[in-house]
């Protein structure tokens, strides 16, 4: 069996958790700012705050930059539920902007129309929250541009994306954001179970992700209200927060992989060169990269040229399925979700997503993944399509 995505564990990340779970501290230890500080240091950015997931980063960002009720937020619909559901998290609104039939990450094009039309309603989105799909970061400095125009504040939701990077530099650095968010679920690039990460270069708003992400408590005593001088006050909660920490022995792994990271993103990169190779001949798009990205290759998403092969998309899924490839789909529109669908939204909202959801099919990519099970996958692949 090959999955699509699976973790590299190696004998010195096992080495690194058993060290911390002999050591004094299970949970907030100095594993977890010591692993915090090699992401901020790695992507230059200022601020580093680890959570137990992206979706609790995600949902600590929308805070911290003020969601609430009444705020409208925009994102991709081609993602993961969690860069929507965050929005909802707060009492906001969601929206979402059609792709890019190229890259399939939030369109630049459409978003500028949008942003026009909503303007003219007094409908603007207080955040916008693209996702760099594969681990390509979308059009952040033309994003950006718009923000600076219409007011929004921007969230990258980076969860495939550590190890990437925009116009040579690595995403994470929020050079054209507020909040940038990583992943550690073990399909993504480096793992640490479950874990996330919210980066910024904004003091304030790391300040307050941290609050959120322990019940609102601060031990600072700066932050503190005045209390008589006699009474014990050795923490306050000055606000509703949560428990979003991660433990020391997940950071402790995270940080091992740090130092695995590049190497990861690079083996990512050979992969997607060979399937590029040994699908150049089949009715199949290959992932389309912009000159202004270095992907970090999270999935390698092939869409299907119906019209050439004589099966249907699901036909070929599940054919890979049986043969023991566990192809996946990423994403089915959110929208299109029963949820959201239950909010209002119709089929036929975001035209190119839904195009894009009617072929595609993410095939085996981890670091893990050899050449002759590579071969396989492909030769499956065209066996099921050519087959009559
Ligand atoms: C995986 C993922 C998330 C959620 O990450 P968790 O760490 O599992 O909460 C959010 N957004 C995207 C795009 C993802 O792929």
């Amino acid at each position: 069996m090959i999955p699509y995505g699976r973790q590299d564990i190696s004998q010195a990340d096992i080495d690194a958790v058993v060290e911390t779970l002999c050591s004094d501290w299970l949970t907030q230890g100095p594993a977890v700012p010591a692993f915090e500080k090699c992401v901020a240091d790695y992507c230059a950015a200022q601020h580093a705050i680890a959570v137990n997931s992206a979706t609790s980063a995600l949902h600590i960002a929308c805070l911290a930059l003020g969601v609430s009720k009444g705020d409208i937020v925009w994102t991709s619909p081609i993602t993961f539920v969690a860069s929507a559901n965050c929005v909802l998290y707060c009492g906001a609104e969601v929206d979402f902007v059609d792709i890019d039939p190229r890259t399939y990450n939030m369109s630049v094009e459409c978003l500028a129309e949008k942003l026009a039309q909503a303007e003219i309603v007094g409908k603007l989105p207080k955040v916008i929250i693209p996702v760099h799909l594969c681990g390509q970061p979308c059009e952040m400095f033309a994003i950006y541009t718009l923000s600076q125009r219409y007011g929004f504040k921007i969230i990258e939701d980076a969860s495939h994306a550590i190890g990437g990077k925009y116009r040579e530099e690595f995403i994470g650095n929020c050079r054209y954001s507020d909040v940038t968010i990583f992943s550690f679920h073990p399909v993504k690039i480096i793992t640490t179970g479950e874990g996330g990460m919210a980066l910024t270069n904004d003091a304030q708003v790391a300040k307050q992700m941290r609050l959120l992400r322990s019940h609102g408590i601060t031990t600072d005593v700066v932050d503190m209200f005045p209390r008589p001088a006699e009474e014990i006050w050795n923490y306050q909660q000055i606000g509703l927060g949560f428990n979003y920490r991660i433990t020391d022995i997940q950071a402790a792994l995270g940080l091992s992989q740090m130092q695995r990271l590049n190497e990861f993103v690079s083996k990512r990169h050979s992969i997607a060169q060979h399937y590029n190779e040994l699908l150049s001949n089949l009715p199949i798009v290959i992932p389309w990269q912009h000159p202004d990205s270095y992907s970090s290759f999270h999935l390698y998403l092939i869409r299907l040229q119906l019209d050439k092969i004589n099966k249907t998309h699901r036909q070929v899924y599940e054919a890979l399925r049986t043969e023991g490839i566990l192809v996946n789909l990423h994403y089915i529109p959110v929208y299109l979700q029963p949820y959201y669908e239950k909010m209002g939204f119709k089929r036929g909202y975001c035209s190119e997503a839904e195009k894009y959801y009617s072929e595609a099919i993410s095939i085996p990519m981890y670091p893990g993944l050899t050449e002759q099970q590579q071969d396989d996958v492909i030769a499956a692949l065209n066996l099921i399509i050519t087959r009559f």
